[in-house]
């Protein structure tokens, strides 16, 4: 059992140039397995977001004519912090998420992981030189920050999905607006607030203004604000493409998925099923890269079949805080409810459940459908929950038309024991990654990542991608002595 330390500075505030009480007033955090208020967190009001970009636009400045070296520090104590608090975030992550401690561990130390990688960025080459026609000059193409970032991310990563923006949008000589959704909004934004005031980032770089749609709205629609990088649901990242679109302003849209594994004939079955329980159950399946659509060659889908749902059969669901658990509850009782009649509706049309298919309050057992057709809502609407919808296919050519039937095109995975057939099977997948005798839940951060389709916009997180992302490009030319022209 896990108790928490409510009396802290963040209680009832937001962070904007230090924890002030916002207009928009507070909200309680609830901890979804017992429904209990750990505490209350500030929500920031469209005034709120203004008053937080106009100073963000000032603090910037000055932070992107910092020595790089010293940012690079300031980052790397805020990494080394959060590190040394990782009991408080783990706590924040477990109770208020409903995160088992194993992935709430990997989390706090991914973040860390991206935290220092995102130091070393601006130690990167930031440009090219270009040849002239025109004798005497010099052609330049440097990166240059974007100017204040609004980040807005979801509730089931908070932390990782947080600080993949913010920490390189930071490095790079941005100052960020952190908008974390109010239902993981400690663990994804006052605790990192608290990490880079406490490594020194100059007060203004970094604001975290916790809210919901509203709050968001009124960040995407700033217009001192010149990029907006979102993760969240595909319908929400249109709604916010749009109004970039019109605005003329940045955006980078991590979407939903409906991910496939392909299980061909000569798999290894037994390995396929450990990969398809592990894609479809971790974190209660509440993960954009879940394994949502089980592909199986029929020769081996009752095999398949039986040896996955021998595995859920063995996960034990509760509380996380309290008991070893492999699954904790689900976020909220409209995701529960979503989930289930995806699952009721999708019996009703003719699959079978194998196991599970039953709740208790938001903790859902999971599950294995059979006989699941391209037809029915648990194949074609993403899941996002410990489901484990399988669907038989009888040649390569007919798998790779139903992985790409679905508009998302966020990852795949194939099982095969011919790596060439897999390999050459997956040039013809429309998806960002993939990945072959693995699963779907893959994250390198060294690799960019992303999707295709209605998962994103085509930009990417990791690595190289990172330069180009949270910075634009600038044409400098220096002529050696002025032109004079003909007029
Ligand atoms: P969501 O789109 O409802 O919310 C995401 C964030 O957007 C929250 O902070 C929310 O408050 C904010 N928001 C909601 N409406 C808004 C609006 N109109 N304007 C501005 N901001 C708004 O998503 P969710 O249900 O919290 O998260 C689950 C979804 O996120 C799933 O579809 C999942 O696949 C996706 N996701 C994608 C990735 C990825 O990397 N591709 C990672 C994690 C989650």
């Amino acid at each position: 059992m896990n108790t928490l330390n409510v009396t802290n500075s963040w209680d009832s505030k937001i962070y904007s140039g230090g924890w002030i009480t916002s207009e928009g007033g507070s909200a309680a955090v609830v901890e979804p397995a017992t429904g209990q208020v750990l505490a209350h967190i500030g929500i920031g009001s469209a005034e709120d977001v203004n008053q937080a970009v106009q100073t963000a636009r000032q603090a910037q400045l000055g932070w992107a004519h910092m020595p790089f070296d010293q940012r690079a520090t300031i980052m790397r104590e805020a990494a080394r912090l959060i590190r040394e608090r990782a009991v408080e975030f783990n706590v924040w992550n477990i109770r208020q998420c409903g995160s088992i401690s194993a992935k709430a561990d990997w989390e706090l130390n991914a973040t860390c992981e991206q935290i220092l990688m995102a130091a070393a960025l601006p130690m990167q080459p930031d440009g090219l030189l270009f040849p002239s026609s025109m004798p005497g000059r010099t052609n330049l193409s440097r990166q240059v920050p974007i100017g204040v970032i609004g980040v807005i991310t979801p509730w089931n990563f908070p932390l990782l999905l947080a600080m993949r923006s913010v920490a390189p949008a930071l490095a790079l000589g941005n100052a960020v607006v952190l908008k974390p959704d109010q239902q993981s909004a400690i663990c994804g934004g006052a605790l990192i607030a608290q990490a880079f005031e406490d490594a020194g980032l100059p007060s203004g770089v970094l604001h975290v203004i916790p809210g919901g749609p509203e709050t968001g709205d009124a960040l995407v629609k700033h217009p001192d604000v010149g990029m907006i990088s979102f993760t969240g649901s595909t319908a929400v990242g249109r709604a916010i493409g749009q109004t970039c679109g019109y605005l003329l302003k940045k955006v980078a849209l991590e979407l939903g998925g409906n991910n496939a594994i392909i299980v061909l004939d000569d798999a290894d079955v037994d390995a396929a099923s450990s990969s398809g329980a592990w894609g479809a159950f971790l974190h209660q399946g509440q993960i954009c890269m879940q394994t949502g659509r089980h592909l199986v060659h029929h020769s081996v889908a009752s095999q398949y079949a039986e040896k996955l749902a021998a595995r859920a059969e063995k996960l034990f669901v509760g509380d996380p805080n309290t008991e070893q658990v492999h699954l904790g509850p689900l976020i909220n009782r409209k995701q529960c409810d979503r989930i289930h009649a995806i699952v009721q509706e999708t019996l009703r049309a003719g699959a079978q459940a194998l196991t599970g298919a039953t709740h208790e309050g938001l903790f859902y057992r999971p599950t294995v459908l059979t006989g699941v057709t391209p037809d029915m809502p648990a194949f074609h609407e993403e899941l996002f929950g410990p489901v484990a919808p399988i669907t038989i296919f009888h040649n390569d050519d007919e798998a790779v038309e139903l992985v790409n039937r679905s508009a998302y095109g966020l990852c795949a995975a194939i099982h095969t024991r011919n790596i060439s057939r897999g390999v050459t099977l997956s040039q013809r997948l429309n998806t960002g990654m993939i990945h072959i005798n693995d699963q779907t839940v893959n994250n390198e951060f060294h690799v960019p990542f992303g999707g295709m389709g209605s998962s994103g916009n085509g930009g990417r997180f990791g690595g190289p991608a990172n330069v180009h992302e949270f910075t634009q490009s600038q044409w400098l030319s220096i002529m050696e002595k002025p032109i004079i022209y003909p007029f």
